[in-house]
């Protein structure tokens, strides 16, 4: 017998990267590693994990939520109304006490999350200036690997060296920044627009080819050299892009020059059902789908790839890096709301809101989510995501798999909501349904794709042992929802909705190769213009207590 050698025995695997779509299957676990199986019969399992009769996947990945940072903690100070309402988490002898609502606290969170059989999760919009409290933060939310994106499409120092035409300082600044705040990938929030709602009073771009005050550049510049300095540095994950104009009517022609801005290089469009919008301005009877022209772009570029941000009805929380639209919502809604710039880097605003069935446009929304699942021919370039807690809590998920892959069920939830739905995106007639292993595609083996992390997402021989294995149930929502078990770094985390340990996760970032003596200049810009010492701002290690550094090898596909 071998010490901590957990086998997991027949269990009908589904790991759609090595080719399993529900063949029975062992699987061998060492060190917090998927192994080869021994070829030495006399070898045995310390711990052997009968799976006969359940469904084994690769852990779930989150590529796409609200976690961690300056928003997110102002956000959970703004809605104490939810805390007062609802469940809080009990402390255990093995867990801490936490709090729910739309915007769980650290340790819920991570809790939550590998109850529901997610093992990774990216925070989506960390400015670079607050990277230091983010990973205080991801110190505090156990269970999960984590990491984020860090906000660079309205940072100063990139705008002018994109003004100056200067792409070899651009690189170099964009390697530095990732390595300074330990992030994981580069995100562009409203390119070009919060800069204008920083300098304007209700400013915003409302045109790809705007150009903004003071730095002569448009968002589509800063599409294009981002894209190409992204793959420039060989980084595992391709630019993350929250377009221009989010939730307005109309946009969806600015998302599909923002798709063509990518000029053929890797490029991520995030929460793309808030950005596939028909009609006209000021007239909310015209308010429709535009996914279809919108996914028949995606189905013939491979280098986009996008998350749906799917809305759920009820009460949640947005809070979002793009300032002019906190100001948006709260003036439709006329809610409470926080708005907050970030020196030279960025901005954000925060308002609660309520998505209603009953309302043409929520009901829209909803309904444009779901197109984007069943209209994106390719399951690997199309994930699974709410923008958590935007469109919905990410405890959502197993709703929406059910809404996938049992179309009699999805025909009976049309009929309640606005018959706008009906007549105003295709949603009625999509026929499409989910196979089990297309859900484990956009739920975990599509995002470690996209996000270039080779050791994430499937269940062959070198990868981590992130496993979730479930019950089969006629209802996929049941059966997603609570896991029979969820193993992380090969050890038994979850047993049917009981966290067994505490355990802490790493926190993924990169270090790109830059051209060192940017540092002089970088230097120089932040005694002109920070409130920061040069010296006293990269993250140093002391915050990452694991840290897992990601190689930046990636080429682009040929
Ligand atoms: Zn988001």
């Amino acid at each position: 017998m071998s010490e901590s050698l957990l086998k997991i025995t027949g269990g009908y695997v589904y790991d759609p990267a090595n080719g399993l779509d529900g063949q029975v299957h062992d699987i061998w676990i060492q060190d917090g590693k998927v192994i080869e199986p021994p070829t030495d019969p006399q070898i045995r399992p310390s711990h052997n994990l009968d799976a006969a009769g359940l469904v084994v996947m690769p852990g779930g990945i989150d590529m796409h939520c609200h976690i961690a940072g300056p928003k997110v903690n102002v956000a959970r100070k703004m809605r104490p109304e939810e805390k007062r309402v609802a469940e809080p988490i009990r402390r255990t002898d093995i867990t801490h006490s936490g709090t729910m609502g739309s915007v769980p606290s650290t340790f819920a969170t991570g809790y939550k999350y590998a109850g529901l059989g997610y093992t990774t999760a990216f925070d989506a919009a960390v400015p670079p200036l607050s990277a230091r409290h983010a990973h205080e933060e991801f110190a505090d939310t156990p269970c999960l690997d984590k990491g984020f994106y860090v906000l660079m499409g309205n940072n100063h120092y990139v705008m002018k060296a994109i003004q100056e035409n200067e792409p070899e300082r651009l690189k170099a600044f964009v390697g530095w920044l990732l390595g300074a705040a330990k992030g994981y990938a580069t995100k562009l929030v409203n390119p070009g627009g919060v800069e204008v709602w920083k300098q304007q009073q209700a400013g915003n771009v409302n045109r790809i080819d705007q150009v903004v005050d003071f730095f002569d550049v448009t968002p589509r510049q800063i599409i294009r050299e981002m894209s190409r300095t992204v793959d420039e540095l060989c980084l595992p994950h391709s630019v993350h892009i929250h377009a221009n104009n989010l939730g307005l009517p109309g946009n969806w022609e600015t998302t599909l020059e923002t798709m063509k801005a990518l000029e053929g290089h890797r490029g991520h469009i995030t929460h793309i059902q808030f950005h596939s919008y028909g009609g006209g301005e000021g007239d909310e009877t015209t308010f429709c789908s535009r996914v279809e022209p919108l996914a028949e772009y995606v189905n013939a570029h491979p280098n986009i790839t996008v998350d749906v941000g799917q809305v759920l009805f009820g009460e949640t929380t947005s809070m979002t890096g793009d300032g002019p639209l906190g100001y948006f919502l709260q003036n439709i809604y006329g809610t409470k709301w926080f708005s907050s710039d970030t020196e030279m880097e960025s901005g954000c605003g925060i308002a609660p809101i309520k998505y209603r069935n009953k309302s043409m446009v929520h009901a829209l929304q909803w309904a444009i989510g779901l197109e984007w699942y069943l209209m994106v021919d390719d399951p690997w370039r199309v994930v699974m995501s709410t923008d958590h807690p935007n469109g919905g809590s990410f405890l959502a998920y197993p709703q929406i798999i059910r809404l996938l892959m049992d179309r009699t069920y999805r025909q009976d939830v049309i009929k309640t909501v606005h018959p706008a739905v009906r007549q105003h995106s295709q949603l009625a007639d999509l026929d499409r349904e989910y196979t089990m292993n297309e859900i484990a595609i956009i739920t975990r083996a599509g995002p470690a794709r996209i996000l270039g992390l080779t050791h994430k997402g499937h269940l062959g021989p070198g990868a981590d042992a992130d496993v979730t294995i479930y019950t089969p149930h006629e209802n996929q929502q049941v059966m997603f929802e609570l896991p029979r078990y969820v193993i992380k770094s090969g050890r038994i985390l979850v047993e049917q909705g009981d966290i067994r340990e505490d355990f802490q996760g790493k926190t993924l970032h990169v270090a790109p190769d830059y051209a060192r003596d940017i540092e002089t200049n970088i230097s120089e810009w932040f005694e002109q213009y920070y409130s920061v010492r040069f010296r006293n701002y990269p993250v140093d290690y002391h915050y990452l207590p694991f840290a897992e550094q990601v190689p930046c090898n990636l080429r682009e596909p040929d």
